[in-house]
């Protein structure tokens, strides 16, 4: 599930057992894990996530920002992108895997093979992240085929500077990147792209066009603009 703190939306897992106390995690990918004894009431619970507001959202901006050592290094423990949080990578042993796989789990990005070379792991990470941008781009632009024009192209590739473009003959461009946002940003992304088929330009029309559809529109914006260094850290 997800939690509002201080407006920021949180995802949380919530595990209820049999245990005295209640307690609050903070995972390394930067979500909360919930750990609840059986049958305690849900507005207990949530007054206790209240109460601790500042510590949680503190600790979390401590973790994003520890995401941000320049380069990455592709070592274990380092945090990646993945919809939008910051996830911990791990290795595990599968001499069988010829090839890395890549498994995105609550606790993290779960890496299995037998060779965790940084470039190995660099080019698994990039397979992955395009694998999901295309799928989730492919879900999105079906999902507004009724009320945006159809694109003639779709493709997902590698944009040095750009999120996502259009030309004129109706091919739409996503970069592959995308997954590492929340999906709620990559949907706008690709209501934006699609209102270009229509409106080739940034007039009234074109943004009148994209909030009617998307009323998220103006906060995936301010969220691409404040998390930009997130998707340039892995040129
Ligand atoms: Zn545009």
């Amino acid at each position: 599930m997800e939690i509002l703190i201080k407006d920021q939306k949180i995802s949380c897992e919530y595990i209820s057992r049999k245990r005295k106390t209640l307690e609050i995690q903070i995972q390394p990918d930067g979500t909360l894990r919930v750990l609840a004894p059986k049958g305690l009431k849900k507005e207990k619970v949530l007054k206790t996530i209240r109460d601790k507001e500042d510590w949680i959202v503190n600790k979390i901006q401590e973790i994003n920002s520890r995401a941000v050592p320049g380069k990455p290094e592709f070592k274990e423990q380092e945090l990646h992108y993945g919809f939008g949080n910051a996830r911990a990578l791990s290795f595990i042993s599968a001499p069988e895997n010829k090839k890395l796989a890549v498994d995105l789990k609550s606790e993290g990005f779960v890496l299995s093979g037998r060779d965790f070379h940084k470039d190995r792991v660099r080019s698994a990470l990039e397979e992955w992240y395009r694998f999901q941008t295309e799928k989730r781009v492919a879900y999105f632009v079906k999902k507004y085929r009724n009320s945006l024009p159809r694109p003639a192209k779709i493709q997902v590739k590698t944009q040095k500077k750009r999120w996502g473009s259009c030309n004129h003959k109706g091919k739409v461009m996503f970069n592959w990147k995308l997954s590492m946002a929340p999906a709620w940003v990559l949907e706008y992304l690709v209501v934006h792209e699609l209102s270009h088929i229509e409106e080739f330009n940034h007039s009234k029309n074109f943004w009148a066009l994209v909030r009617k559809t998307c009323p998220r529109c103006d906060e995936a914006r301010d969220w691409l603009k404040k998390n930009q260094w997130k998707f340039q850290r892995f040129d």
